[in-house]
């Protein structure tokens, strides 16, 4: 069955995907989401939703984007809810690098003033301090690195009201898995995309935001876009209740530990997450949970006394230098990818939508993607 044309079709019913066509259907386009299996099922619906460009590696790339994405949080923080009634939880809430020894503080010291020349300020705390602002650390630290602010969000939420606004807007979900891209008279236009049940959906441009699995579209538009999965895992833990001690009141991590604890303003507290090579493979195991709970516990007894309420298992999309591909596909004049965020695709998940909508609806966008060109992967 041929559905009626869309002016593009975006590929993944992740957080990019729903993020880029909430902007596009917003400016008038007629988009229509393929999805496989559900509205953020993959990552996107259970990331620990903290808005850092701090989280795992460091890259001056991504920084760049940072102040932009978080701008762009604060005004869906305020228009999404007006829109769909979701509240996704969006919170401005600080949070604690910790050192446990002395050569952490020093290592932390450090970074904090790399942090401060790029114009990031940080303020080191006392250990007396750090308990003040967060009565949850209870092991003897070294004092802490305080960032004022790294806000957290529920980003199964976010993905949820994005697709929900896109849908006031105009645009359609389709269900079905996409197996290739169907081509018009000259070979690098696409005329839309093949589902696995051989039917086709038609659209002016086609988006490819399909996250960890974005590896199968290499054979799809003919360059390699080598993005592979990386397993993480995250414990979840009930808020305490008034007699149970005091509230978590800020993230916290330290440097010499694996992990942190993320604060949630309408969700359980996520201690997270694990980095795991095993493929595709979404299950949970009792070693992930034990490893990271006395982790964190090394820093907080409150980990270890609170209820565990849950533990989830998702999968980051990885590319071999750390760096998303956002932009056109190589040689393809109305094919686009955006996938590859790793740790951080929540929190540049704004930015990438906008630069996306921008760049397929008016051929150009203001936001700096060189250093993301998905060519590069051809090149490497
Ligand atoms: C444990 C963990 C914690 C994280 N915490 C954070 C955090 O705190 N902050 C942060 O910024 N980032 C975090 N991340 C990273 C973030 O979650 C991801 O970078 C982001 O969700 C990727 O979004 P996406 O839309 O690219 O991919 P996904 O969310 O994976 O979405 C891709 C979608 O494409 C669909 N799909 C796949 N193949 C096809 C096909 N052939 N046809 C149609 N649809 C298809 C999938 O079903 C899926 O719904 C975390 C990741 C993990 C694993």
């Amino acid at each position: 069955m041929n559905r009626p044309v869309a002016d593009v079709l975006i590929v993944g019913g992740g957080v990019i995907g729903c993020l880029t066509a909430y902007y596009l259907s917003k400016a008038g386009q007629k988009v229509t989401v393929v999805e496989s299996d559900a509205i953020a099922s993959g990552a996107s619906g259970t990331s620990g939703g903290w808005l850092t460009p701090y989280s795992h590696k460091y890259d001056p790339a991504m920084l760049a984007l940072s102040p932009k994405t978080l701008e762009l949080h604060r005004e869906l923080s305020n228009i999404l809810p007006e829109e769909t009634g979701i509240d996704h939880g969006f919170e401005e809430t600080p949070y604690l690098r910790c050192a446990l020894t002395e050569d952490g503080a020093a290592e932390l010291m450090s970074w904090q003033a790399d942090r401060a020349n790029e114009g990031t300020a940080m303020r080191w705390v006392s250990p007396e301090d750090a308990r003040q602002i967060n009565p949850w650390l209870t092991a003897d630290t070294e004092g802490a690195l305080l960032s004022e602010n790294e806000p957290t969000l529920d980003s199964y939420r976010l993905t949820l009201s994005a697709v929900q606004a896109a849908e006031k807007y105009g645009a359609s979900v389709v269900s079905g898995r996409v197996t290739g891209l169907t081509r018009g008279a000259t070979t690098r236009h696409a005329t839309g995309v093949t589902l696995e049940d051989g039917s086709k959906v038609a659209g002016g441009a086609v988006l490819l935001a399909i996250g960890p699995w974005t590896g199968a579209c290499s054979s799809w538009i003919g360059s390699p876009l080598p993005v592979k999965p990386q397993r993480g895992q995250m414990v979840y833990l009930a808020r305490p209740e008034p007699d149970e001690g005091p509230e978590l009141k800020s993230g916290f991590s330290a440097v010499e530990l694996s992990g942190s604890v993320i604060r949630k303003r309408l969700t359980n507290t996520t201690v997270g997450a694990t980095r795991e090579d095993v493929g595709f493979d979404r299950s949970t195991t009792e070693e992930a949970r034990d490893f990271l709970l006395s982790q964190m516990a090394k820093l907080s007894e409150r980990v270890l006394s609170a209820r565990i309420t849950g533990q989830t298992a998702c999968l980051r999309p990885v590319t071999p230098d750390g760096r998303p591909y956002v932009g056109r596909a190589p040689r393809w004049d109305n094919v686009y990818v955006a996938a590859g965020h790793a740790s951080e695709g929540i929190h540049y998940s704004p930015v990438t939508a906008v630069a996306m909508a921008d760049l397929i609806k008016d051929s150009t966008t203001t936001i700096d993607l060189a250093a993301l060109d998905p060519s590069r992967a051809g090149s490497s």
